[in-house]
């Protein structure tokens, strides 16, 4: 049961709910942050972070992230290892639910980020982990050494991840759906200049083949044009297909899109339609999905927070 009522929770220590947790801090409201499964979000599986402002180097994503962590704890933030599954959000106090815990809080603070997306083709689940298929370069990249890998994707993800790989890789064949990639033009130009990553265009990965001794072995590939299909050897493979936001322990209770985003309402970009909860970062924005949008939500929350509380 939970033990008291808080004053703020913040679900998420990604940019914008450490970003929430400095401004609630300061401002005196002991915010309590719940931590899922990847403390400090998607950050932290990022190599160089090279648009976040005042780096004029860049910054290593986890790096950046144990630095906000940091701040928020230096003005008071208490955090807790939890993930929510069900919320209760029909007035304040509201009661989340991590399995036998429970907590309660005036205002709420979601900014629980978003998870990579899957292809759901053949053996992409049985590989899944330390088997050869990842959605990680920053985690996973150093085991491939002298290997040839893929990339799936046309993002800035999959540039990124590809242009991290080839500092082990001997081979980065960057998979692609389309002819033209969606990345940045500054990431895009990087990528395919470099004399490692081989793209293949108007390509979908329709099946990832293992090794009985585990690992895998190749990745099938169909041209979307010709429609053949053809086996491309390779020993990893990483997924760079975008994200799924997660916001399903907080629906119905808030309106989502039909991409399962949080839809704000209200004149804030962060506000929702229950008074005293609040929004931010990836969980809630499907357009711009920064780092510094991210944590400008965070704030945003965290002084419409602060202001519900003072007015209640
Ligand atoms: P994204 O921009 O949504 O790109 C996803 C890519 O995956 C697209 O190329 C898409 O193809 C492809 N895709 C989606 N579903 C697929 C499927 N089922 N099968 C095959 N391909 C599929 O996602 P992202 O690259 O993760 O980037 C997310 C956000 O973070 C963006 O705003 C990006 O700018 C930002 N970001 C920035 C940096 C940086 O600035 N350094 C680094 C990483 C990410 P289509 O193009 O055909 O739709």
């Amino acid at each position: 049961m939970s033990e008291s009522i808080e004053e703020v929770i913040i679900v998420g220590t990604g940019c914008a709910g450490l970003t929430a947790a400095i401004y609630t801090a300061r401002a005196n409201l002991r915010p309590l942050v719940l931590e899922g499964n990847l403390p400090g979000g998607q950050l932290t599986t990022t190599s160089e972070v090279e648009n976040f402002p005042g780096f004029p180097e860049g910054i290593d994503g986890f790096t950046l992230m144990d630095q906000l962590r940091k701040q928020a704890a230096r003005f008071g933030t208490r955090f807790e290892q939890a993930s929510i599954k069900t919320a209760e959000l029909s007035a304040s106090p509201f009661t989340l639910s991590a399995g036998e815990k429970t907590y309660s809080c005036k205002a709420l603070i979601i900014a629980t980020g978003a998870s990579p997306r899957l292809l759901g083709v053949p053996g992409e689940k049985e590989l899944y982990g330390g088997k050869g298929v990842t959605t990680c370069a920053t985690c996973d990249g150093a085991f491939y050494r002298d290997m040839d890998v893929v990339v799936v994707g046309g993002g800035d993800s999959a540039c990124e991840e590809a242009l991290f790989l080839t500092r082990f890789c001997s081979s980065v064949s960057l998979i692609h759906r389309r002819d033209e990639l969606r990345a940045s033009k500054i990431m895009a130009d990087r990528a395919l200049a470099h004399p490692k990553i081989k793209p293949v265009w108007n390509a979908v990965v329709t099946e990832i083949k293992g090794v009985e001794e585990g690992g895998v072995s190749a990745v099938v590939v169909r041209d979307t044009q010709s429609g053949e299909s053809r086996s491309l050897p390779c020993k990893g493979v990483f997924i760079a297909i975008g994200h799924i936001p997660n916001t399903a322990p907080f629906q119905p209770a808030l309106e989502v899109d039909e991409n399962g985003y949080f839809v704000p309402e209200g004149r804030s970009q962060v506000g929702t339609r229950i008074p005293g909860v609040y929004v931010a970062g990836d969980c809630a924005d499907h357009v711009y999905r920064q780092a510094i949008t991210a944590a400008g939500m965070g704030c945003q929350a965290a002084m419409q927070a602060e202001r519900w509380l003072a007015e209640h």
